[in-house]
């Protein structure tokens, strides 16, 4: 009960991490689903490394590519995000998946066409820092 109680309150972004996770794997696209060690009830749903995708926290699905030398950091890093997911429950689409796709595609645009000081601050800024911290994350 207080398994699906919790599944409720993180729902909205639990129905997208299942449809992006399905729409992969209907592509042949999905390598593996595993259990995350420090949160049992998350999956970490790994995409064929040829699949232009980096990583997303959706409530109880950590979908990542196999590209990712550091896959253990990032991992770690979307954990942090699945305690802000956690603790926002319907807001953390609005409150941190919105600014986190924003920050990602500005830093995107600034690595190609500035001079990437933005972009170098990514995890500086909110909510990237509070999920590294949640994570237990350490960048040098
Ligand atoms: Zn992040």
């Amino acid at each position: 009960m207080k398994h699906f109680l919790h599944y409720l309150w993180t729902l909205p972004q639990n129905l997208l991490g299942l449809l992006l996770a399905w729409r992969y794997e209907r592509c042949a696209q999905l390598l593996c689903v595993q259990r995350s060690a420090r949160f049992p009830q998350v999956r970490i749903v790994t995409l064929d490394a040829a699949v232009d995708f980096s990583a997303i926290s959706l409530g109880h699905y950590i979908i990542i590519s196999d590209s990712y030398k550091d896959r253990q950091r990032i991992i770690r890093h979307e954990e942090g995000h699945c305690v802000q997911s956690d603790w926002l429950g319907p807001l953390y689409l609005l409150a941190v998946g919105l600014p986190s796709i924003v920050m990602f595609l500005m830093s995107g645009y600034n690595r190609r066409h500035g001079d990437g000081r933005f972009a170098d601050r990514y995890y500086q800024r909110w909510p990237e820092n509070q999920a590294d911290r949640l994570g237990g994350v350490i960048r040098g």
